[in-house]
């Protein structure tokens, strides 16, 4: 298929503005006109379809790029699905000469997309749903015609072309009037119509039936967040068109322990200073049920934020389940109450704790002792720039976020 080919059809370059291409379409608009030139009718069509897609910047750009194909692929579906668009003007007869413009080649019909909630525990056991999915199936009684006999007839109120076509006058005179294109509303677009005594019994002429289908859905281990499970062909069935997918796309409910990063699990878990320091123990239920008992020696510290790692207790890979990412364990530690202890039993603490630096208090006119007050006001280390990273940038930044606070 050649790339100009919408191009040709109006006769205008590439490079043509989309003033030039407004203007040419006009011009043969207003020759091929079924009204004026009945015997060109399929001409009009063909230059309507082809000015539909050039005048639209977005689809004018896919073209340019991906060719029809790119357009089949990524044109949306409002009114007309883009296949009756092009099956104007590639679908069979236009070119060859012959036959009707309807003809269509066999085109994929679209895919159902369906969200399916799961737990972190069903992608880390795996599971199978069964979902319930009610589709178009082709009408076994009459297989898809929509008739009894199979006759049909022209659509009378398009006159067979599917296409709606109206003029907008919006100014003086013809040249000025906005051209209106949509789907045929009696015939859906379809350009045939089948008479009320001979419409199928089953389907009343739909051509298609409403069924009911249960599918398993099988949620592998180690499958991931917006991962999508495709059913090949159990989209909705229409005549002449292949059945797109069922599409399932995973999601997942958070958890209340686990968080996921790709195949590890990462967990939060709080210790007092007391463990922080002397050593602990505790328990963790895992996503298969099983208790993961973690100890942590005694003289190896945790500090507030520390990140420790339990190799292989992350989650299944998918496809190889029998390997596993890590399970990350983040500290924060609980320091004990305001006068947990007396002064006495603080001194006697003292006693086994590393020394104190060594601090150096000037003596002079020019010291002066200050109150060192609580604040209240976020001054935690992590929201309020009161970090590190402000330390290192500019130490007299800091100093005057301690001053405002003192102010308060
Ligand atoms: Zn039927
Ligand atoms: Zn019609």
């Amino acid at each position: 298929m050649n790339d100009n080919q919408l191009y040709e059809m109006l006769g205008v370059s590439r490079t043509a503005t989309d003033a030039e291409i407004k203007k040419q379409y006009r011009k043969l608009a207003k020759e091929f006109h079924p009204d004026k030139n009945p015997e060109a009718g399929d001409k009009f069509k063909e230059i309507s379809a082809a000015y539909e897609i050039l005048a639209d910047p977005k689809k004018r750009d896919i073209y340019d790029k991906y060719g029809v194909k790119g357009l089949r692929e990524g044109a949306g579906s409002s009114g007309c699905s883009p296949d009756d668009i092009f099956s104007h003007i590639f679908g069979g007869g236009l070119f060859s000469g012959g036959g009707s413009p309807f003809m269509r080649r066999t085109q994929r019909g679209e895919d159902t997309v369906h969200p399916l909630k799961v737990t972190l525990e069903d992608m880390y056991n795996g599971k199978t749903s069964k979902l319930q999915l009610c589709k178009n199936v082709i009408c076994v009684t009459c297989k898809g015609k929509g008739s009894r006999t199979g006759a049909k007839a022209k659509c009378d109120m398009c006159r067979g072309t599917g296409v709606k076509v109206e003029y907008r006058q919006w100014g003086w005179g013809v040249d000025m009037a906005q051209r209106v294109q949509s789907c045929c509303p009696k015939c859906m677009g379809e350009g045939e119509m089948i008479k009320e005594s001979d419409k199928c019994i089953t389907c009343r002429g739909h051509k298609v039936c409403n069924q009911t289908k249960i599918l398993e859905v099988h949620v592998d281990k180690g499958m991931r967040e917006k991962q999508r499970i495709y059913f090949r062909g159990e989209g909705d069935q229409q005549p002449d068109c292949e059945a797109g997918d069922v599409v399932i796309i995973l999601s997942q409910k958070k958890h209340e322990r686990f968080q996921r990063r790709d195949d590890d699990l990462i967990m939060v878990h709080k210790i007092t200073l007391t463990e922080a320091l002397c050593g602990f123990q505790f328990a963790v239920k895992h996503l298969d049920g099983r208790d993961l008992i973690i100890t942590h020696p005694p003289g190896q510290i945790i500090k507030p934020g520390d990140v420790k790692g339990v190799v292989g207790e992350g989650m299944p890979i998918y496809k190889n389940p029998f390997e596993k990412g890590n399970l990350y364990v983040k500290f924060s530690v609980t320091f004990p109450e305001n006068h947990f202890q007396t002064e006495n039993v603080l001194k006697e603490l003292e006693a086994f704790l590393p020394p104190r630096p060594k601090v150096d208090i000037p003596i002079g006119d020019d010291v002066e002792e200050v109150d060192l007050q609580d604040c209240e006001d976020g001054l935690d280390s992590s929201s309020s720039g009161f970090n590190k990273g402000d330390h290192e940038a500019s130490g007299r930044g800091s100093d005057s976020h301690l001053l405002q606070c003192a102010q308060q």
